[in-house]
């Protein structure tokens, strides 16, 4: 007989405790149950198996209570390595969370495949007809392409030959036909030889395989050729027989990576992101496990596959605040992909232009190895215009698009090049204000503004995704004399684009317009095959994106984020604005960009707009070490989040009160609320963040009011 010990299904705190069961069957650690947890059933998740001859009786007597015995085991063999087993455990530390909620976060939603493909995505692909038609010489071309291929995906047709691949389908020349959408790794790229690299990066590159150090922070200018570094590094580990992990920031930077590196490693490549439906992530999922691919790129949580022998990881922009999850288990993917090196003895490349404060501080204190690119590949750094707003509008130019902007948008777009147009904005107006009161309209459930979206001719949230008709009266006054817009969104600029630089074309990529699967990817393609002058969009675009025609960057609002209360305001802005720049003039001609802001004195906007990154560190340094912030300090933030408030705030209070240790207990601060939850907040501040964790812990297991729930993170990325 088995007695197990397994985690229940339910990442309540209260459950978060193994419980014992025992069976006949086969089980292993890593396996799934079905079991009796008082009058329901439940899934649980085995932590440990021990065989032992005694009967349930005597078991039953040695434990002093009732073993039940398991329904049902779920699986054959363990979900999970014995490696992500213990990564789990450990997160289940570090973050102050249950381990039930850490085992879920690693594993792809629906670990059981099913048996048969009940969705198989259906894609279209031409073939030659028999028909023979009159075709022009650049049809021929494509068409000739079609034979020696014999069969073609259309959409990649249509990317190859955007002008001839519908006029051959519509000739009869083509036939198109649906196949199963194939496994990604059955695509063949045209392989790409890579590039010799320059001495810049044959110098990163050598001292990076002449040193043992487990974990490396490379800086480097956009466009110096990070990423070609990091592949010949992939190389060196793919051919030495490992496996090798590439981190990116989010799904609209995925597209772009993922065919440069499909170009240069072929078929060995699974890609792994949130957009994939469950039956596609388990594939991938599998896919590692069976070490079937070798190159993974994907979002924060493919550093949860399960590589059984890693080489190499690589953690592009990681600085972006997308590596850390919101939710429970609020992880850092930087430190998991670090404990992962570290078990694997593979190194971890931490890249980026604008490293985190954090990432550079340890880089300096050599925690990190440093590494530096300084020198774009193409050594052109783009040239900078700061636009002050309140003196543009002053003069009586456009709150949007200032006089400078739109002369050199003119300018490079009768030159045949493309511009691209940041806002952080959504929507069309950011705002609407009571015209008697000037109360400006908040969503119903969260003490947030709402803001007016034309095309849905409503007010949206974006926080909660409430929707609703602007009213006829005040909520607040009563008065109907209307609302008055303030600010603007990506709809309004879009508009407003489209009037000044008319028979121009324009793609907007923002929440709104990416909705949809490959949405981004979608837009993205349709820009670099210039179907369009110019991308404007949310900061989605700014990463990662390398267009060798885009020679102007606008930043629209550039300084928004200055407003925001958080200690973090001042570095996302200047990450934010780097960024840009860096989207500008990457191949041969060099780049110009302008922001526009209103505070262009601010050493954000400053260092940024003369790409220093060590006068914004030295700024923002002082200033984090005057307020006492990370990295001087580590933080832990408690939210507490109920339906009823004052039971929500008490519950605050008296978890304070039982907190103790060797650290500063700020708060408890009242949060805005969201979705009709009110919100407290309580920070630990001090210098060892495992004393943090001990007190917060003890607290917890000592319980708190069941109607409130207590989110715990570690290091948070942001505070307000
Ligand atoms: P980063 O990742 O630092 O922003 P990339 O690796 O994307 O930079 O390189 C910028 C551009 O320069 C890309 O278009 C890339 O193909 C090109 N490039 C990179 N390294 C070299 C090289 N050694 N020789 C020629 N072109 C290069
Ligand atoms: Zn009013
Ligand atoms: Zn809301």
């Amino acid at each position: 007989m088995n007695v197990i010990e397994c985690w229940m299904e339910h990442p309540v705190r209260k459950l978060d405790t193994t419980f014992t069961y025992r069976t006949e069957k086969h089980v292993e650690c890593g396996c799934r149950v079905r079991v009796a947890l008082r009058n329901t059933t439940v899934i649980g998740f085995v932590e440990s198996v021990q065989e032992t001859d005694e009967t349930p009786e005597e078991l039953n007597a040695r434990l002093g209570y009732t073993v039940r015995e398991v329904d049902d085991v779920l699986d054959e063999t363990p979900l999970i390595t014995p490696e992500l087993h213990d990564l789990a455990l450990w997160m289940r530390h570090e973050t102050v969370s249950t381990a039930i909620a850490c085992f879920q976060a690693m594993l792809p939603a629906k670990i059981k495949p099913a048996t048969h493909s009940l969705h198989a995505v259906k894609e279209k692909y031409v073939r030659l007809s028999d028909a023979e038609t009159g075709l022009t010489p650049k049809q021929l071309e494509a068409y000739l392409f079609v034979r020696n291929e014999s069969e073609v995906r259309y959409s990649e047709l249509r990317r190859k030959y955007p002008g001839q691949a519908k006029a051959l389908v519509d000739k009869g020349a083509l036939t198109v036909f649906e196949k199963e959408k194939a496994a990604e790794s059955t695509e063949h790229a045209a392989l790409k030889e890579p590039y010799a690299l320059n001495t810049y990066q044959q110098a990163v590159m050598d001292e990076i395989e002449q040193s043992d150090d487990p974990v490396y922070i490379l800086r480097g200018v956009t466009g110096s050729g990070k990423t070609e570094v990091y592949f010949h590094l992939a190389r060196k580990a793919l051919d030495a027989g490992r496996q090798v992990l590439l981190l990116v920031p989010e799904i609209a930077l995925t597209p772009q990576m993922i065919r440069r590196v499909y170009e240069r490693f072929g078929e060995d490549l699974a890609v792994y992101h949130s957009g994939l439906n469950p039956q596609e992530k388990y594939e991938q999922y599998r896919k590692v496990y069976e070490q079937k691919a070798k190159i993974v790129v994907g979002t924060r949580s493919a550093v949860f596959l399960p590589f059984r022998d890693l080489g190499l990881i690589v953690m592009d922009e990681e600085h972006d605040s997308s590596y850390k999850q919101d939710s429970q288990p609020a992880y850092h993917c930087r430190d998991v992909a670090i404990w992962r090196g570290k078990r694997h003895h593979a190194r971890v490349i931490l890249g980026s232009a604008t490293p985190s404060l954090e990432s550079y501080a340890r880089g300096i204190r050599k925690v990190y190895h440093p590494l530096r690119l300084d020198h774009r590949v193409n050594d052109a750094m783009p040239k900078v215009t700061v636009v002050d707003m309140k003196a543009a509008v002053q003069r009586g130019e456009s709150f949007i698009l200032s006089q400078e902007l739109q002369g050199k948008m003119a300018d490079v777009l009768n030159r045949g090049k493309q511009v691209i147009l940041l806002l952080n904005r959504r929507g069309y107006h950011a705002r609407l204000a009571c015209r008697s009161c000037q109360e400006v309209l908040l969503c119903p459930h969260c003490d947030l503004a709402m803001s007016w979206h034309r095309e849905s001719r409503r007010m949206k949230c974006h926080t909660c995704g409430t929707e609703i008709y602007v009213p006829k009266i005040c909520p607040k006054c009563g008065s109907d004399k209307g609302f008055a817009t303030y600010g603007f969104g990506t709809q309004k600029l879009e508009e407003e684009v489209l009037a000044r630089f008319p028979g121009r074309k324009v793609l907007r990529m923002d929440a709104d317009t990416t909705a949809r699967k490959n949405g981004h990817e979608k837009i993205l393609t349709a820009f670099g095959n210039h179907e369009a002058d110019i991308l404007l969009g949310t900061q989605m675009i700014a990463k990662g994106l390398d267009y060798p025609d885009v020679t102007l960057v606008g930043v629209l609002n550039g300084d928004d984020g200055l407003a925001r209360t958080d200690f973090r305001s001042c570095e996302t802005t200047f990450d934010l604005l780097m960024q840009a720049a860096g989207r500008s003039g990457r191949a041969d001609e060099s780049g110009e960009v302008v922001f526009q802001v209103y505070h262009p004195d601010h050493y954000a906007v400053q260092s940024a707009a003369s790409q220093d990154y060590d006068t914004f560190f030295r700024n923002e340094m002082h200033f984090r070490h005057a307020g006492q912030y990370p990295p001087y300090t580590y933080i832990t933030a408690l939210t507490f989040s109920g339906m009823d408030a004052s039971r929500t705030e008490r519950a605050a209070m008296e978890f304070k009160q039982a907190l103790a240790g060797d650290f500063k207990v700020i708060g408890v601060l009242s949060l805005l609320r969201i979705s009709d939850r009110s919100r407290f907040r309580i920070l630990l501040k001090g210098k060892d963040p495992e004393a943090m964790r001990e007190a917060v812990r003890r607290v917890i297991d000592a319980g708190i009011d069941s109607r409130v729930s207590l989110r715990v993170d570690v290091n948070p990325m942001t505070l307000d």
